[in-house]
């Protein structure tokens, strides 16, 4: 079964400007999935649609079988998303953000603060529980966005070029540890415009240029034409 099915997707913006133009894309469920491309090529417009952040202009999307259109709630529910940009209130104790999002969820205080505890002891911030966000180094606050996305057990991870702006080392435990969470069952969806993390990391993946796919397939068929 799919993870994510998206068919005839397209995206005009509100000046006119028409971002993607029939986007086809299928993820399987399990897979470690890259959506790789230049910098205005779509990524964003792409995730941003199936993560409830930016209105389609027409086409279908499914996630976890979930239709966009009539089981929202659903589709939400199956999901965690990790934007690009930091978005939490930066004032806020590490652990509270954690937390509060599992309320959003409707999870009980108890099993919020279990989840929470939990997931920054895996990301490594469980001796930050208690520091404001906006003290937290900026690979930290990725960090806390992925907890964060993780607390209510999303069946799909989607992150917004992960890795973007955080140094090697960072960005090799957070390799390390979206292996591991893939490892455990849970499908990972992201965007980058770095060939090597395509390559390093995902299973699959496909190429997008100007809002239309270029390419789809296993990484190595892809990628490996040295
Ligand atoms: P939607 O059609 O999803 O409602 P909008 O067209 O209203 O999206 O734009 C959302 C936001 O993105 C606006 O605040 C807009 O100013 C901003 N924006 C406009 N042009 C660009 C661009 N080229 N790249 C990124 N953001 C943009
Ligand atoms: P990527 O994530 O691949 O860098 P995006 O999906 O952010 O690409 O953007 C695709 C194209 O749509 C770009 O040309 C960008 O400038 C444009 N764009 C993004 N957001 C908006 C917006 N709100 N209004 C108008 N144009 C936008």
């Amino acid at each position: 079964s799919y993870a994510l099915e998206i068919s005839n997707l397209t995206k005009v913006y509100d000046n006119g400007f028409q971002a993607l133009k029939g986007v086809e894309l299928n993820v399987q469920q399990g897979d470690f999935f890259a959506l790789l491309g230049p910098n205005g090529a779509g990524k964003s417009t792409t995730l941003g649609i199936v993560s409830s952040l930016v209105n389609k202009t027409q086409g279908v999307v499914k996630v976890n079988g979930f239709d966009l259109d009539t089981e929202r709630e659903q589709v939400k529910r199956s999901l965690g998303v990790v934007p690009q940009e930091f978005n939490f209130n930066s004032f806020e104790k590490v652990i509270d953000i954690i937390v509060q999002q599992a309320g959003y969820y409707g999870l009980p205080t108890k099993l919020a603060l279990q989840r929470a505890e939990k997931y920054l002891k895996q990301l490594d911030l469980w001796d930050k529980r208690n520091n404001q966000a906006v003290m937290l180094s900026g690979g930290m606050k990725r960090r806390l966005m992925i907890a964060r996305a993780l607390v209510h057990e999303p069946k799909i991870l989607i992150l917004d070029e992960p890795t973007a702006g955080v140094d090697i080392e960072i960005r090799r435990s957070m390799w390390r540890f979206l292996t591991e969470l893939n490892a455990q069952g849970i499908t990972i969806i992201l965007t980058t415009h770095y060939l090597e993390e395509a390559e390093s990391l995902c299973r699959n993946l496909a190429i997008i240029g100007a809002g239309n796919i270029i390419a789809q397939g296993a990484t190595k068929d892809l990628l490996n034409e040295k």
